[in-house]
């Protein structure tokens, strides 16, 4: 059993990196014990995609200008 403090390590780098399968499975197994972490989880995905879509929306704009 990981610790929190490896698990949301782990998030992290699964955000600009892929991760390992066995490290996926860690994740997976315990984020569905721990809601602290589940939360972290969520959160840092959703910031992702909200950055992402933001991006995204300057690009059009700046295509548009251009
Ligand atoms: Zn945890």
């Amino acid at each position: 059993m990981r610790s929190c403090r490896d698990i949301t390590a782990l998030v992290s780098q699964g955000l600009d990196m892929k991760l390992s399968l066995g490290e996926r499975l860690a994740i997976g197994v315990h984020v569905m014990m721990c809601s602290r972490c589940r939360n972290f989880q969520s959160q840092t995905q959703f910031i992702r995609k909200a950055a992402h879509r933001y991006t995204e929306q300057l690009q059009q704009q700046l295509d548009k200008k251009s």
